[in-house]
């Protein structure tokens, strides 16, 4: 008779990821690897989350397509993926997790991967800056999706601009926005941008209105510098107090120049607010079906910032990238491969060989 106690069947352990950006795909590719059964589960009709959005990475300012497709490329293999999702509710049971999704789907799953990214501040609420109201004022998203086109870059009449403004922290260290927190990475994008700026137009003048200068990355530096240095960008340690518009449709706006303590007015050609990262408001819902605690800023709060940052109270629930807190896009990577290797822990992967004998084995 033949004798079969050496065989193995393996039987997978499965993780449902809410959130197909940088962290979820990065996280399903992982986990897939390892071995387990992953289903991404995305409320839009595309996977990428804001990196579609972007067109070049900071500090080397690489092109974003590039990264997007790996990723894409790293679950296209084995990753079960439900776009344009809607989540009406969420049990945990004694096996893990059942999703209930719009269609009368479910999907269940052993453990629960939260990666629902963040929310953009939305600048029509600082009325004072005029963005919605007057048309050369832009966002900092706008802008880069004017890069992603290789349109030129135009006032709403059609001009080339001359004279550019970058605003920092708009909606960001803003109490009034009801946002305390730093977006950390709104200043090294304006400094990628206005350099972008001066390449297009290298007779423009550009200038940064900065609150203080948060530059603390890897090269983050050299980029400043480059901006002083190679293309005379102009930093103004300032707060903007409001924009109005010239009858020409060119722009006036009041600071208060907080080194030199004095009020002053400058005319622009065009206006770009940076506008910061806040808790992800349609994600919220997900978040209060878990019962799940809010950080002081309305962020997820991890279960131990230092020991166990991607863990929540509820057991075989993990959450990484941008639910909890501004992270750039690297972070957000490493953050999605460490919580893969903490979910693969948890599950191990559990073999039964014939003899009935269960074998759990973790491979990484
Ligand atoms: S990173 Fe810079 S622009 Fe963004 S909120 Fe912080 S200080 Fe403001």
């Amino acid at each position: 008779m033949l004798d079969t106690s050496n065989r193995t069947e393996e039987i997978m352990k499965s993780v449902a990821i809410i959130g197909g950006g940088v962290a979820g795909m990065e996280a399903a590719a992982r986990l897939s690897k390892c071995g387990h059964a992953v289903t991404i589960i995305e409320r839009n009709e595309q996977l990428g989350g804001r990196l579609n959005q972007w067109h070049a990475l900071f500090p080397a300012r690489k092109p974003a397509l590039p990264l997007l497709m790996s990723l894409k490329q790293g679950i296209s293999d084995g990753v079960n993926v439900i776009i344009n999702a809607h989540i009406t509710g969420i049990e945990k049971n004694e096996d893990g997790f059942a999703i209930m999704l719009n269609k009368n789907r479910v999907v269940t799953a052993n453990t629960l991967l939260l990666t629902t990214g963040f929310d953009i501040f939305e600048a029509e609420r600082k009325e004072e800056y005029g963005y919605g109201i007057y048309d050369n004022v832009i966002t900092s998203v706008d802008l880069e999706q004017v890069f992603r086109s290789g349109k030129p870059i135009q006032t709403a009449g059609g001009k080339t601009p001359k004279r550019i403004g970058f605003v920092h922290c708009v909606g960001s260290r803003d109490e009034k926005a009801g946002n305390l927190h730093c977006s950390k990475v709104c200043c090294v994008t304006a400094v990628k941008q206005a350099i972008e700026v001066k390449e297009m137009l290298p007779s423009s003048e550009v200038f940064l209105y900065y609150m203080d200068l948060r530059m603390f990355g890897r090269h983050f530096e050299e980029l400043y510098k480059e901006a002083q240095f190679k293309h005379s960008i102009q930093f103004i340690r300032a707060r903007l107090s409001e924009a109005f518009e010239n009858p020409d449709g060119s722009l006036q706006i009041r600071i208060e120049d907080t080194l030199l303590a004095k009020p002053l007015k400058m005319s622009l050609d065009m206006l770009v607010l940076m506008v910061g990262i806040q808790p992800p408001k349609k994600a919220g819902n997900i978040l209060d079906m878990l019962k799940l605690e809010r950080d002081t800023d309305g962020f997820v709060l991890q279960e131990d910032q230092y020991v166990s940052p991607f863990k929540t109270k509820i057991p075989g629930l993990y959450c990484a990238g941008g639910v909890t807190g501004p992270k750039t896009i690297e972070e957000t990577l490493t953050e999605a491969r460490a919580v893969a290797a903490e979910i693969s822990e948890y599950l191990g992967r559990r073999r039964i060989n014939y003899a009935g004998q269960e074998q759990y084995v973790m491979e990484l």
